[in-house]
């Protein structure tokens, strides 16, 4: 279809068929009063992760972190740091300088991790980073310094201390045999050692949401919650240690990585799952788990728009009802493509609708393009208002602590379905102010990934020891 006569189409046909779309979407689409239940319902779930006798079965796992105390702007000295688990596998060197003011450079190399070493054996998945780290090492000329690492590992795990992690369970891509339940330090280590060609001090190990609070916190000392709606989607805050029944004392804060991944895990959002999201949980690689990110995060979204267009096809609602050997296959239809379509200009995504689905074999109609377009927003809206949800809930929770009126907050945010979405950002923020009138919150995109808040976290810890040791 020529562009003009898509122009002209778009007016006639737009209403028609987002009519027809939305009735057939129905149960995507949640009101506010659906989300301000979500919202109730996750903070729910927080107090039971947090409490000493309901955590062994909740489903929302509130991990302590054993982060206390975010940058104060006096940590110096050179850091590296990996960060394995989001979209990329990446290496860094993280100089921090403080001649009066704090300065931070920075060198980073991102490296692949091919499909089968991430669901191969621990062992060689841990020796292929250790492998990356020399290589970067050597590139820098560093390799015969021993250096502070700070690792964002960016999947559940239970710490007992800041160098201390043992992975619950993989979560997205990840399912290497050997590693739930190990101390993932220990892991990478023991990697180490075994080459014998280098050698560092592992000294933290944090998730990525940690990562990202870090990072933002050090340009934004208000900064409590980080936030990453990427590969996957999950959220931090620093908590009462009061409320922390799972770690003694009762002074100061820590920040507890909640996992909200696995909202729902226990039947709590079986409401509000379609068919659509319980046949990706079905066909995923850990069903049954991370029903919650399933519903928002980059690793599911596209294929949740292609089982939808797919039933829409067979009910004959788009296409003629043909479906071609793509449009069937699994992953086919990339969340990329949800950006795409949702682009800016109405009109630049519909071409792009016409382009992808074309890709996919099909034989669009100005009318098919515009119902994918309609289904990629309803798809991409719904994830942007769970996450506003549970957002709300746990801004709740922080002005509740402070036993304040108003509170104002900043979160740090990373990912790439919440920096590449074009709508993403706007939908979420616009709803948490609705479902939180009564906080001022300040949405801070983390510019530099968690891998730099891996090295802050790395500074902190070791400016507190260098302190205690005097
Ligand atoms: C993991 C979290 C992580 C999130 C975002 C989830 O699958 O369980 O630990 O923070 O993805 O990367
Ligand atoms: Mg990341």
């Amino acid at each position: 279809i020529a562009s003009h006569l898509l122009a002209y189409y778009f007016t006639e046909l737009h209403h028609d068929q987002v009519q027809k779309v939305d009735k057939f979407l129905y149960h995507l689409r949640l009101s506010e009063e659906n989300l301000m239940d979500v919202s109730k319902r996750f903070r729910r779930e927080m107090d039971r992760g947090l409490g000493r006798d309901t955590n062994p079965t909740a489903a929302v796992k509130m991990l302590p972190t054993f982060v206390r105390s975010t940058p104060d702007g006096t940590e110096k000295g050179d850091f590296l740091a990996l960060d394995l688990g989001g979209t990329n596998f990446r290496v860094l060197l993280v100089k921090v300088s403080d001649n009066g003011k704090q300065k931070v450079e920075m060198e980073n190399q991102i490296y692949a991790i091919p499909e089968d070493l991430m669901r191969g054996s621990g062992t060689q998945l841990f020796d292929h980073i250790a492998e990356c780290l020399a290589n970067f090492m050597e590139k820098l000329g560093i390799k015969d310094r021993k250096l502070p690492l700070g690792f964002t590992f960016s999947f559940p795990c239970k710490q007992t201390k800041i160098d201390e992690s043992f992975l619950v369970t993989w979560t997205k891509g990840f399912k290497c045999s050997g590693v739930e339940g190990k101390n993932v330090v220990d892991l990478l280590r023991k990697a180490i050692k075994k080459r014998g060609d280098f050698d560092i001090d592992i000294v933290a190990v944090i998730n990525d949401t940690v990562g990202t609070m870090m990072t933002c916190g050090y340009d934004d000392h208000r900064c409590e919650i980080g936030l990453i709606i990427g590969t996957g989607t999950n959220a931090c805050y620093m908590e009462e240690m009061r409320n922390l029944e799972l770690v003694d004392g009762d002074e100061g804060r820590m920040c507890v990585n909640m996992e909200w991944g696995a909202f729902g895990d226990d039947g709590a959002l079986d409401d509000l799952r379609t068919e659509f999201d319980k046949e990706i949980d079905a066909g995923s690689l850990n069903p049954g788990k991370q029903l919650f990110e399933k519903m928002i995060s980059g690793m599911y979204m596209g294929e949740l728009v292609r089982l939808i267009l797919v039933k829409m096809a067979k009910e004959g609602l788009i296409f003629q009802g043909k479906i071609t050997a793509d449009l069937l296959t699994t992953g086919h239809f990339k969340t990329s493509y949800v950006s795409a379509i949702e682009s800016e200009r109405d009109k630049e995504g519909l071409l792009n609708a016409e382009k992808v689905l074309r890709d996919l074999g099909l034989d669009p109609t100005a009318e098919d393009c515009i119902a994918t377009q309609r289904v990629c927003q309803v798809v991409s809206m719904r994830a942007a208002h769970l996450c506003a949800a549970s957002l709300a809930a746990v801004l709740r929770q922080i002005r509740d602590n402070k036993a304040a009126e108003r509170l104002r907050t900043t979160i740090g945010v990373d990912g790439s379905v919440y920096k590449n979405q074009p709508h993403f950002a706007r939908r979420l923020h616009k709803m948490v102010r609705r479902l939180v009138p009564d906080c001022d919150v300040r949405f801070l995109r983390s510019e530099d990934c968690s891998g730099k808040g891996a090295a802050m976290v790395t500074a902190v810890a070791y400016r507190l020891a260098t302190q205690h040791a005097e």
